[in-house]
């Protein structure tokens, strides 16, 4: 569960670099579903037709794509936005394992 990706936005957060956390939460509306499949087959040829910020690494983007694919299914979040089958339901709202996790760490 705690990928690559979901380490690299928890440190993103820790360091207080919130407009490269907003940039990868917001990830999916940057790529098509066909071009994270070709993520998901390590075909790089995508890169050059994702306009992309230097600091994302191939390795990011990948373990990002790996996360898409498991959360195709699920319900929304209502602190990330993203979806996945893994969380908690409060009060008629969403929140995945990653936020609970978060949440539970800060308070
Ligand atoms: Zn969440």
């Amino acid at each position: 569960m705690n990928n690559f990706f979901e380490q690299t936005v928890l440190e993103l957060t820790r360091k207080g670099d919130l407009k490269k956390v907003k940039f990868l939460r917001g990830l999916h509306r940057h790529i098509m579903p066909s071009q994270v499949a070709r993520i998901n087959q390590n075909d790089r040829g995508v890169l050059r037709e994702i306009v992309l910020p230097k600091w994302v690494s191939w390795d990011l983007l990948r373990a990002w794509a790996d996360n898409f694919k498991e959360e195709g299914k699920g319900k929304i979040c209502i602190l990330c936005n993203s979806q996945s089958d893994l969380g908690v339901d409060f009060r008629d709202k969403f929140i995945c394992e990653n936020c609970f996790i978060r949440l539970k760490q800060l308070t």
